[in-house]
């Protein structure tokens, strides 16, 4: 994808938007109610000038569940990949992103893996550093290095109004501190999420974020390795497998990039020594993936041939 088909990108996002009428705003999250259902852009970077974008780009919106590919990272890099899966499993839901059921039924009691809410939580709590503070702290900094983008921080009003009305998560806590896999308190941990999942950023430094994973974890610009490459496989694999919640396989199938949704509506897109893809469109379909953002990544993955199967 380069520059000179920003006409096309313009096009596919008219096209794309139209479905976003049929999709609905999530309010679960009192704060994330607010956002315009209309709206949809996109940014694409390739690791060399700037992103190309299409739609308003200057909108920023919280990670949400896309946050759950960066504390992944970081945990695999605090504590290693055994340490990580055995607390957590490597294997699809089929079942909505914050189902407690698995929990009860897997054998032994473990969060099925890190993508849904019960596995992100347990990732969570295994970042290393000594108050929520410190582990928020190199989070956002390890965010700040991925876009390079130094003001990366996370927007307290949404966190707030995610901390007070989630509950289903701190039931998932409860659960899991029962049956040994969180150590925290569980107010703590919530306290964390809640302000990791609400971290802000707009399309283009999304698109760069998803464009170093892509690229095994190494910044094209500083030529720095800021993720390990078998952090960044790992990563990438969940991505395809769990990335879309219980819509992954369909996903695979039309669009075949590896990819995170959030609840904002945002999108991550990571293609394997390709492109990073940053998508907001608030709008969700009800699996909880942005409606015209999904349409807007099968129509940019068809006509760039990106699907990596
Ligand atoms: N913070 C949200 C939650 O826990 C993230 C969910 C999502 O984006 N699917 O409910």
């Amino acid at each position: 994808m380069n520059c000179y088909q920003k006409e096309d990108l313009i096009k596919m996002v008219e096209d794309a938007k139209q479905l976003t009428q049929k999709g609905k705003v999530a309010d679960y999250i009192p704060a994330l109610g607010e956002a315009d259902p209309s709206t949809l852009a996109v940014a694409i970077y390739s690791g060399e000038r700037e992103c190309i974008y299409a739609g308003n780009i200057d909108e920023v919106f919280t990670l949400q569940s896309i946050s759950k590919v960066l504390t992944l990272a970081l945990a695999l890099m605090d504590r290693g990949a055994d340490y990580v899966f055995q607390r957590v499993g490597m294997e699809p839901t089929g079942d909505p992103f914050n189902s407690i059921s698995k929990l009860e039924s897997s054998v032994p009691s473990k969060p099925l893996n890190p993508m849904i809410n019960a596995g992100a939580l347990a990732v969570t709590d295994m970042l290393v550093g000594n108050t929520i503070e410190d582990k928020l702290e190199r989070l956002l900094n390890f965010i700040r290095q991925l876009t390079g983008n130094d003001r990366i921080t996370y927007n307290p009003v949404v966190a707030q109004s995610e901390f007070e009305t989630a509950d289903l998560n701190r039931s998932l806590c409860y659960f899991m501190r029962q049956h040994g896999i969180v150590e925290s308190n569980v107010e703590q941990l919530i306290n964390l999420y809640t302000k990791h999942c609400a971290i802000e950023m707009n399309c283009n430094d999304l698109a760069k974020l998803g464009f170093v994973i892509g690229n095994e974890g190494r910044d094209p610009n500083s030529d720095q390795n800021i993720i390990p490459l078998e952090i960044a496989r790992i990563v990438k694999t969940f991505m395809v497998t769990c990335g879309m919640y219980n819509a992954s396989g369909e996903f695979a199938i039309k669009v075949g990039i590896p990819a995170k949704s959030g609840v904002s509506g945002g999108i991550l897109g990571s293609v394997p020594h390709g492109v990073g893809i940053g998508i907001y469109g608030p709008a969700l379909d009800d699996k909880g993936n942005s409606i015209g953002g999904l349409r807007l990544l099968e129509l940019i993955a068809k006509q760039s041939n990106l699907s990596i199967f």
